[in-house]
């Protein structure tokens, strides 16, 4: 008898689990169908049902061919001939909101993390959606997850700076570290920053330079520079000026504005190097040329007083004005002085 019922059992789980199988994966079937029975517009941007678009009346699977405008409902433009993805990508790249808006909600309903990261900038700005940072971080997050180093970055500095979001250096960390992990030199140079100043993490120079070192082998000339600081002021290192003068050059000749900006100024002044203003003046044009409006405003200080080149009021303004322009004060407030 109870041989008979094992038998039984055995029997039962034998034909059970197989029909279990087939329940679950029609389940699992009829669900996928009920998520694909929503579909995103693409003329309006909005979820529709059904056949037609409830907002605005396009039909479902209709599209505007982003190179020549011909409607079309085939996968390639019968009038171009232009591929629908390539037109959507083309469209979803618009500079306009409004008009790339459409494809970016359909790409980003599709899983693509360019249009998923751009999508959590409209949520979070209120751009064509109403602002909503719940969604803003699911889009970045979901965009994160698919590989994309500029949305984990991106989420960072939301949580970083508690922009739309509440303020929270733990979640940032967990960000960049994200972001690292993918392999950018930037979130190196962030996680290194936040080991420095011990922000979301126990401070840790340790953990602070083996991060900026990584950043700096990764190709990010500011990480150099954040080393040299080190290096100078002894943070987790044995102080030494002539190590951190290498890095502040490693970092000018890797192309950072801020390294050489401030080797300008380490000339200039004769601190830490030898006074030496034809010097100092070069790693200022540098500067300058890589966009920094600090160096210019030097330069034209250099011009107005004559320091070590011939005094130009001329030459003066025309820097004042170049740094006004990109936006730094003290050059505005000069230049409306001497301009007048
Ligand atoms: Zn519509
Ligand atoms: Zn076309």
């Amino acid at each position: 008898m109870e041989y008979l019922k094992t038998r039984m059992m055995k029997y039962h789980v034998k034909w059970l689990l197989p029909l279990l199988l087939c329940l679950l994966l029609l389940i699992s079937a009829s669900c996928a169908e009920t998520v694909r029975e929503g579909w995103i517009c693409l003329n309006c941007g909005q979820e529709a049902g059904g056949d037609t678009c409830s907002v605005c009346g396009e039909l479902r699977g209709a599209w505007t061919c982003a190179e020549c405008g011909n409607r079309n409902l085939s996968s390639a433009c019968r009038n171009c001939g232009k591929q629908k993805k390539v037109s959507l990508a083309l469209q979803a790249a618009d500079s306009r909101p409004l008009a790339a808006f459409p494809a970016v909600r359909c790409l980003a309903d599709s899983g693509d993390p360019v249009a998923l990261l751009r999508l959590g900038r409209y949520y979070e700005k209120g751009i064509c959606v109403p602002q909503d940072a719940g969604q803003a971080v699911l889009c970045l997050r979901t965009a994160g997850e698919k590989g994309s180093v500029a949305a984990w970055l991106y989420l960072g500095r939301l949580y970083d700076a508690g922009v739309a979001v509440e303020q929270d250096y733990e979640l940032a960390v967990g960000c960049y570290r994200r972001a690292a992990d993918l392999g950018s030199a930037e979130a190196c140079w962030y996680l290194g920053s936040c080991y420095e100043e011990g922000t979301g993490v126990e401070q840790d120079y340790a953990e602070a330079i083996g991060f900026y070192r990584r950043s700096a082998e990764l190709g990010d000339p500011d990480a150099w520079m954040s080393l040299a600081y080190c290096y100078l002021r002894g943070n987790g290192v044995e102080e030494n000026t002539d190590t951190a003068l290498e890095y502040y050059r490693k970092a000018a000749e890797g192309g950072s504005a801020l390294a050489c900006d401030y080797l300008g100024y380490l000339y200039m002044s004769g601190s830490l190097v030898p006074q030496d203003t034809a010097q100092g003046l070069d790693w200022y044009r540098k500067a300058a040329d890589l966009g920094c409006a600090r160096s210019m405003y030097a330069l034209g200080y250099a011009y107005q007083c004559g320091q070590g080149v011939e005094l130009s009021m001329a030459e003066a303004l025309r820097w004042y004005e170049k740094a006004a322009l990109t936006g730094y004060p003290l050059a505005q407030q000069v230049y409306e002085v001497f301009a007048e």
